[in-house]
């Protein structure tokens, strides 16, 4: 495979691609410049890494971000490590493993007595940049703290089951501007708490959750009224949307209609899928498809609005921005509905980051992981030195930079059963295979092994065909765990 095409093959692939801002020109013309740089984080929920248009697999329309493409680094085999919400969360924000920062599974009642939850005395990167003197803010989807009782009145906590908490003040890990919430998928009517609201009095919204977290945060890009952050300091923003997440029917029409006249025929296009029976995986795909392109739509449509904020504030130049997702969606694919699995339907997530006259725009295959995510964003914001000793990610900023510097070659997969964490699924990814070990108490271990090269939609199990790379895979796979002390490996 070629990994790297030039920039010109790259802008070509790319749809209605636009001129680009010069690289060169701005590495010179910023030489001077020693202004520490913003960070705009944007990370939707549960889209999928197929699910740009750019790269041309789902046939979905997401014009803002192949535009953005043409200007950034474009990391084709980005994955979520432990795909599913709190734990990529706890990973991005501490740089740790599930073992050492034992969210070990999604944050709700179920696993809060295990003590799943953001640890209050982890080193996240955003408490760093606060040390540094960045104005932090977070707007959207958390989901790192575990519910407690009495559970917060709203429609997802139940008594005998909650999964939305309120993240007080001490559990922020720096963000000083706050309108957050830990999880709750009602999109057209979401709740959020800011920065000094109180645990019994969320707000709750009547509009579509990007759009208004897009809103917010094209107020706090332009700083209105000098109430959102310091003017005088750099500033690190995370925007966390809920969309494409479920349920897909709460999208807004005008991203529906920009599918008129297509069919589920048009816009299922992966064989994995069973487009002619009523299996429920098939029945799940024709049913939600095109919802679920529109929500990327629409999520494509506010990260647009915000990226010209960033642009008439003058603020384009000095701002990294990184888009990427928590995890993606089999939606249907191999009969799943979600994610949670090794498919690549579930790890692949999108993967850009633009800093203009630093960072080269391109596509490059780094198998990046997300620990990797805090110890590379310190580093190329210049704070390489900051990032601690515990963090178990590796920077790969002289990748993003020049393209050069040590390549990992393999990711790891994971899945633990709430309360077992010697049990469950654990893999590895590699540029040609997926091996994925399932162990089951009272059942025997189960391979999976798929050559992602010669069968990219991993439709064939060839672990008995392949002994020998199932061994190297293991071996490969038994090391990373070792050094993270997976009790699994027992
Ligand atoms: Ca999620």
């Amino acid at each position: 495979m070629n990994a790297n095409p030039t920039r010109r093959q790259f802008v070509k692939t790319v749809a209605g691609g636009l001129a680009t801002l010069s690289f060169t020109d701005n590495m010179l013309a910023d030489k001077s410049s020693k202004k520490p740089p913003n960070l705009l984080f944007v990370f939707p929920d549960q889209m999928r890494g197929q699910a740009l248009g750019f790269m041309n697999e789902d046939p979905v329309i997401t014009p803002n971000l192949d535009k953005f493409a043409v200007q950034s680094l474009v990391l084709t085999e980005a994955v979520s490590n432990y795909p599913v919400c709190s734990p990529f969360r706890a990973m991005l924000m501490t740089g740790r493993l599930p073992h050492a920062n034992k969210v070990l599974s999604n944050c709700n009642s179920n696993s809060a007595p295990f003590g799943c939850e953001l640890q209050e005395s982890d080193r996240c990167w955003s408490d760093c940049l606060k040390d540094r003197g960045y104005s932090l803010g977070y707007i959207g989807k958390w989901h790192l703290d575990a519910p407690h009782k009495p559970y917060v009145k709203c429609e997802n906590n139940r008594p005998n089951f909650a999964w939305n908490e309120w993240c007080p003040p001490n559990r922020r890990h720096g963000f000083d501007f706050w309108y957050s919430y830990g999880t709750y998928d009602y999109h057209f009517t979401p709740m959020y708490w800011a920065t000094d609201s109180t645990r019994d009095k969320p707000i709750k919204i009547k509009q579509w959750g990007p759009e208004h977290e897009a809103d917010l945060a094209t107020k706090y890009i332009r700083n209105e009224g000098g109430r959102y952050r310091k003017p005088s300091k750099p500033f690190a923003l995370v925007i966390s949307m809920n969309p494409p997440h479920t349920p897909y029917h709460l999208v807004p029409k005008k991203y529906v209609d920009m599918y008129e006249g297509k069919t589920y025929k048009d816009l299922i296009n992966r064989p994995n899928v069973n487009k002619e029976d009523d299996t429920p995986g098939g029945k799940l795909a024709r049913k939600h498809i095109k919802n679920y392109f529109a929500m990327v739509t629409g999520v494509d449509d506010q990260f647009g609005r915000v990226l010209k904020a960033l642009k008439e504030e003058g603020l384009e130049k000095n701002t990294i921005v990184v888009f990427t997702s928590d995890h993606g969606n089999c939606l249907g694919s191999h009969e799943h509905p979600t994610k949670n699995v090794h498919y690549e339907e579930s790890m692949r997530v999108p993967f850009l980051v633009r800093w203009p006259g630093k960072i080269e725009p391109r596509r490059d295959d780094l198998l990046i992981s997300t620990p990797d995510i805090y110890p590379t964003l310190l580093d190329l914001m210049g704070y390489a030195e900051d990032t601690p000793k515990q963090v178990d990610g590796v920077s790969r900023a002289s990748i993003f930079l020049t393209g050069k510097g040590k390549r990992p070659t393999s990711q790891l997969y994971m899945w633990v059963p709430v309360g077992k964490p010697a049990w469950g699924r654990r893999g590895i990814r590699t540029h040609r295979y997926t091996l994925m070990i399932s162990k089951t108490e009272g059942k025997s271990t189960e391979y999976t092994l798929h050559d992602n090269a010669g069968d990219p939609y991993q439709l064939k199990n060839i672990a008995s065909e392949k002994p020998d790379v199932v061994k190297e895979l293991t071996g490969e796979l038994e090391k990373r765990l070792r050094k993270n002390n997976d009790p699994w490996l027992a």
